[in-house]
């Protein structure tokens, strides 16, 4: 007789499959997708407009492309030149907001210096506006009512919740107070529901001795793009990290380059409870963020 001992091991981090999880909701959209299409409804369709030719923008609308054909819907992106006047631009994404066909509508960003990214993200109409950047749907989120969540924190709020990590009471420390990541989520963390009711510490590049308020945090979330920034030794026991930094670094490879964290994986995993690793964590979730707000925006539309 064989007897098994489960030894727990309060150190042994849960590597959060960012990757696995949305390979498996992306699967869900599919079906459900195809259910729809089966009886008759047309496909959900997300549009796209990348103005210039920054090669980190090309591939993530390449990449948005491919996961629109894998889950059955259509795609269309608007490739313009970088000399694009503002007006043109304005012009292009009115006539998308009037085309009842079109369920999300994207405008990659950064865009070219001459143009105002609000202006403009704020020109598309807040029902498609899947990327959830318009003012209106900041705001909606900001009282916690339905809306467009922007793809990143929502994939992290889904990452967290598919996962069961406790959040209500517990001390949330958010680095990085961006638009599309650390403010978000700093608000959704310490929103009502779950995942939330967290009590938020929201850190910048002017906060003094950043170390003191990771080392009581009971969740980390960094979004600074700062390699390894996050060390071993500025957390506590037991802490959970959610990884959303993403550089690319020169790297003796086939690519010539490999993707780090802004957390330091190495020296956290055997420190944490629960840590997303990169690449395959926040990434792929991202990426499953769209494919699901565009799906919300094409039942809203349809009335499914
Ligand atoms: P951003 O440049 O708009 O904002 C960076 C934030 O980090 C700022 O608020 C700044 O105050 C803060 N910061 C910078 N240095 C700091 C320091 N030393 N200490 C504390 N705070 C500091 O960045 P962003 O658009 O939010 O992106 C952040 C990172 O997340 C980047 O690596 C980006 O590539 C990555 N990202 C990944 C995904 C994904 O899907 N995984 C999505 C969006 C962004």
């Amino acid at each position: 007789m064989v007897i098994l001992l489960h030894i727990f091991d309060p150190q042994m981090a849960t590597i959060i499959d960012g990757k696995g999880l949305a390979l498996t909701l992306r699967g869900k959209i599919k079906e459900e997708v195809f259910q729809y299409k089966n009886s008759g409804n047309r496909s959900p369709h997300l549009a796209a407009i990348l103005v210039g030719d920054d090669g980190a923008s090309k591939t993530y609308v390449n990449c948005k492309e491919r996961d629109c054909d894998f889950v059955g819907f259509d795609s269309t992106v608007y490739r313009l030149p970088s000399e694009t006047t503002e007006n043109d631009l304005l012009a292009l994404i009115k006539s998308i907001n009037l085309n009842d066909k079109i369920d999300g509508l994207i405008v990659q960003l950064p865009l070219p210096k001459h143009m105002d990214s609000a202006k403009v993200t704020d020109s598309i109409d807040p029902k498609i506006d899947v990327d959830g950047f318009h003012t209106i749907n900041v705001g909606r989120l900001t009282k916690n009512e339905d809306t467009y969540i922007s793809a990143t924190p929502f994939g992290v709020m889904m990452m967290l919740e598919e996962y069961g990590i406790e959040t209500k009471g517990k001390h949330c420390v958010v680095i990085g107070r961006s638009n599309i990541v650390g403010r978000p989520m700093s608000i959704l963390m310490s929103r009502g529901g779950y995942p939330g009711e967290s009590t938020v510490t929201i850190c910048h590049r002017h906060t003094q001795d950043l170390k003191s308020h990771t080392l009581m945090a009971d969740i980390v979330i960094i979004a600074i793009g700062k390699p390894h920034f996050l060390r071993g030794d500025m957390i506590k026991d037991g802490a959970v990290v959610v990884d959303v930094g993403i550089t690319r670094v020169d790297a003796d490879n086939a690519k010539g380059y490999e993707l780090r964290g802004d957390a330091h994986y190495d020296e956290l995993v055997d420190k944490c409870s629960a840590i997303t690793p990169v690449p395959g964590g926040v990434g792929p979730m991202t990426r499953y963020g769209l494919l699901h707000n565009t799906l919300k925006s094409y039942k809203r539309k349809l009335n499914l």
